[in-house]
């Protein structure tokens, strides 16, 4: 036993599964290679964008108060702007989550009678709300906005032809998720998104498009923006704030479409003008610097546990070899069992709170009891290692993030032996 299997072994990892685990690693090299190339074209796209905007030591303090002049906020949105390659950008603390930012981006840009389309099937659950597919006070329903969903067909493509059907007069603006989020779709490409993207302006050049952008963040060299999107939009304790972001969104994109933003968040009149970065503008530019490797350790991970659990006979999306589009990784154990005992391996991976147990709970908004691990430096931080899953059919559990390849690697390898333990995989099986 090396020195690096006795520290794994006094954490509670068995050589059976660490050895298994080195033997998957070996056949990933040139695929993680391919990762970091790309943390290495976005690490100097961060770089160039904060030369070019002159972040200066200044930049990282903050202002109180209204908030006026803050040139860290200033800056830190021009260097946004400068990453996504768009004219515009709003990066605040006052944007609380990713569900708020696209909440902002919607409803600043539509008007009375628009209506919104979906080409990309059913959007991120919380935004069903927003939308008010599912009613909701102070939904855009209730503001006299519709909405139109086209979904994708059964092999995953873009069914043209309803999306040109469902054009009409009254289309303004377009929404399309880049990542598969809790479905079973595959995630899209910046490539197909930009192809999606050229169809409908074909149809109606001046429609507004926008991107949820969750999860996709620094997974490749391009961003929707270079393809053709009017607007992105995400979360900033997801992959853009590195995990040293405390709290945030940004929408980067048109002057037009940020100004909206803006004068919704704030108020009209107001706009970029005031809202005081207090302290955290430092967290926000340090965390930014990071994020292209803190993504590609998350993405290490996901592809380490797909093709970790794949040949154990678990159903794993996107599978041990497809392409990554987001950081996401989801696997089917088809019984309760395999997703708590997935979940409590995380958990007891994690720098925070590894000594609790996490159990199956009701949670609002959920029909069916939810498990979650994660041990997070930052409160529900899914940039960080984090698992949960339904306790329904299929028995999934949706697994992503890690700030370091390693701990992504002990949490999954923790997770491989809190299955092994809870009696669902025999020892035997862990051969290639
Ligand atoms: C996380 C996420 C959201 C919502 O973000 P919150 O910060 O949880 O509100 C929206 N869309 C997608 C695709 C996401 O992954």
């Amino acid at each position: 036993m090396n020195e690096l299997e006795k520290m794994y072994a006094g954490m509670g990892i068995e050589s059976y599964v660490y050895e298994y685990g080195e033997a998957v690693l070996q056949k990933l090299s040139e695929r993680f290679r391919k990762i970091d190339e790309i943390a290495e074209y976005n690490q100097m796209k961060v770089i160039k964008a904060m030369q070019e905007a002159q972040v200066s030591e200044a930049c990282l303090l903050g202002t109180t108060g209204y908030g006026y002049n803050d040139i860290g906020r200033d800056t830190l949105e021009a260097v946004y702007a400068g990453i996504f390659h768009t004219e515009d950008a709003l990066v605040r603390p006052q944007i609380t989550c990713g569900t708020h930012a696209l909440a902002l981006a919607l409803m600043s840009n539509v008007r009375p009678g628009d209506e919104i389309l979906s080409p990309v099937g059913k959007p991120y659950d919380t935004l069903e709300e927003v939308i008010g597919i599912r009613p909701s006070r102070g939904s855009l329903a209730e503001y006299g906005v519709t909405y139109r969903q086209v979904d994708l067909l059964e092999d995953g493509s873009f069914d043209y032809d309803r999306i040109r059907e469902s054009i009409n007069e009254r289309t303004h603006l377009v929404t399309i998720q880049r990542s598969k989020g809790y479905q079973t779709r595959p995630t899209l490409s910046v490539n197909r998104i930009g192809e999606l993207i050229a169809f409908i302006k074909s149809i109606k050049p001046d429609i507004i498009c926008m991107v949820d952008n969750c999860y996709g963040e620094f997974v490749e060299t391009i961003e929707p923006t270079d393809v053709g999107a009017d607007m992105v939009v995400g979360s900033l304790i997801k992959n853009p704030g590195g995990g040293l972001a405390p709290i945030g969104g940004y929408i980067a994109g048109t002057r037009e479409c940020v100004e909206n933003a803006a004068f919704r968040l704030t108020s009209p009149g107001l706009g970029k003008e005031v809202g005081a970065s207090l302290g955290i503008l430092k967290d926000f530019y340090q965390g930014l610097f990071l994020a292209p490797t803190v993504t590609a350790c998350a993405l290490k991970g996901a592809i380490f546990a797909a093709n970790l659990y794949e040949p154990l006979g678990f159903g794993v999306v996107p599978d041990s070899t497809e392409s990554r589009h987001d950081i996401i990784q989801a696997i089917t154990f088809g019984k309760p069992e395999g997703v708590i005992a997935f979940c409590k391996g995380i958990q007891a991976a994690a720098p925070v709170d590894s000594f609790v147990t996490p159990e199956p709970w009701d949670m609002p908004g959920y029909d069916a009891k939810v498990i979650m691990a994660a041990g997070a430096f930052v409160s529900g931080s899914s940039i960080e290692l984090s698992a949960d899953g339904p306790i329904k059919p299929p028995y999934a559990v949706y697994f992503q993030g890690g700030l370091t390849w390693q701990h992504a690697k002990f949490g999954i390898l923790m997770s491989l032996q809190s299955v092994l333990n809870s009696g669902l995989v025999e020892k035997e099986a862990l051969k290639l």
